[in-house]
């Protein structure tokens, strides 16, 4: 497959807009380029930039060592052993800059051989799906094209470079990134590629817990979650990685789970560049399911009782499953579960016990209580109300 002419795209061709990128990105390119050496904007920013989105991150690669980066730029750390990676750093914001490298980063055999540098076409070669794996070079706004990425994207076409099989037994996430993206961009994912994905399915279990998590807790931001979670439901991933939570999503609490999801897509889309906080994202998952125990028992339990559901609820899900959600999300998720008893109580109490507004962390709660009310209107007022109390004891 190696030693391909690319396809060259010019700016007659696309219609990526400079006043996207990163201001800080271009200098790093451009400093890179003085230096006579090959540089490129690579991987997701230039997929965004060609589906007129704003990147979230800028990277790039170039022919330069990482020795040779840290010798351009005074603000540049090289960090990494096993990936030897440059990072340039402008206030707080950091632009990353890879060397060309050959190989599969994660092939066992050739993980002796990570640092072995590449050409440009061996680099993308290593990337998952055409439609990242296309080059940039905003000097000459050329497109540099070795993988067929760009009529794949104008087709909407979703597609693993190389055989999905051997790409998706080398990094299983790339299965998940796969539905991610078909969640994320509703683009075609290829028979072959679903195929593999049947295939390798449970090659899933060899993957890094903490780098799936991160894959699936990024997804629960994207504003596509909701779709995220029917393909993971639907290949059969779900099963893999949360049994338990998976068989929620089969039964009668599936369609309020998803509705939840919905809430969190239309929130973290208004939000724009703030997403709802990732405690607030997993009780999105817990609190139907809660809510459904809670809601048939009767007499109603009590707040102790209702604490002790939650914590084991939280306990089984998101800590007994092949990905461990951290500590702190579990807490502030079992608190904000909890604290929906609070502020919409089964009985009508005696005494509203508003001094709860100015407990720690109370904010969280109150945000997921408009979550829920996205899907149950009565509740907006209840929200309303709390929102005041909290702003009164909290000026
Ligand atoms: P996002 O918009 O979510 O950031 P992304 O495609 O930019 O999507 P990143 O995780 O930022 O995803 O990765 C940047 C680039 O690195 C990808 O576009 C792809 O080229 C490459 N890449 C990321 N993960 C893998 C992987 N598991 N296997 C091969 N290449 C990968
Ligand atoms: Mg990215």
């Amino acid at each position: 497959m190696l030693g391909v002419e690319p396809k060259i795209y010019t700016s007659d061709d696309h219609h990526i807009r400079h006043d996207l990128i990163d201001k800080s990105a271009l200098h790093v390119l451009k400093g890179l380029q003085e230096a006579g050496h090959t540089a490129y904007l690579v991987g997701g920013g230039v997929r965004d930039l060609l589906m007129r989105k704003r990147p979230k991150d800028f990277d790039i690669s170039t022919s330069a060592k990482p020795e040779e980066v840290k010798a351009i730029f005074r603000n540049c750390i090289l960090i990494g052993r096993r990936f030897r990676l440059a990072h340039i750093r402008f206030g707080r914001h950091i632009i990353e800059v890879a060397t060309f490298r050959a190989g599969d980063p994660s092939d066992d055999e050739l993980i002796v051989r990570d640092n072995i540098w590449g050409s440009p076409e061996e680099d993308v070669l290593r990337r998952d799906f055409t439609i990242n794996g296309l080059c940039y070079d905003p000097s000459d706004h050329r497109i540099i094209d070795y993988v067929g990425g760009f009529e794949d994207l104008q087709a909407h076409t979703l597609r693993s470079i190389g055989d999905p099989i051997l790409r998706f037994k080398q990094d299983p996430v790339r299965m998940i990134r796969m539905l991610k993206f078909r969640a994320r961009f509703g683009f075609h994912m290829q028979e072959e590629d679903l195929e593999a994905l049947n295939n390798c399915r449970e090659e899933i279990l060899k993957s890094s817990p903490a780098r799936l998590l991160e894959e699936i807790l990024r997804m629960l931001e994207s504003g596509a979650a909701e779709p995220f979670f029917r393909l993971m439901l639907a290949h059969g991933l779900l099963d893999l990685l949360f049994p338990k939570l998976s068989a929620y999503f089969r039964d009668s609490h599936a369609e309020e789970i998803f509705a939840m999801l919905n809430g969190v897509d239309s929130m973290n889309k208004q939000q724009g560049y703030k997403t709802l906080d990732r405690s607030i994202l997993a009780a999105a998952l817990l609190f139907p399911i809660l809510d459904m125990r809670v809601q048939e028992q009767n007499p109603p339990p009590n707040m102790g009782e209702i604490m002790d559901l939650s914590h084991t609820l939280v306990h089984e899900l998101l800590y007994e499953a092949y990905s461990h959600f951290p500590r702190r999300i579990r807490q502030d998720c079992q608190f904000i579960l909890q604290m929906q008893y609070r502020l919409t109580p089964l009985e009508k109490q005696r005494r509203f016990r508003t001094k709860i507004v100015r407990q720690k962390g109370f904010r969280l709660p109150l945000i997921f209580l408009k979550l829920r009310a996205l899907n149950h209107h009565a509740l907006f007022k209840t929200y309303e109300h709390w929102k005041q109390l909290s702003k009164q004891a909290n000026p």
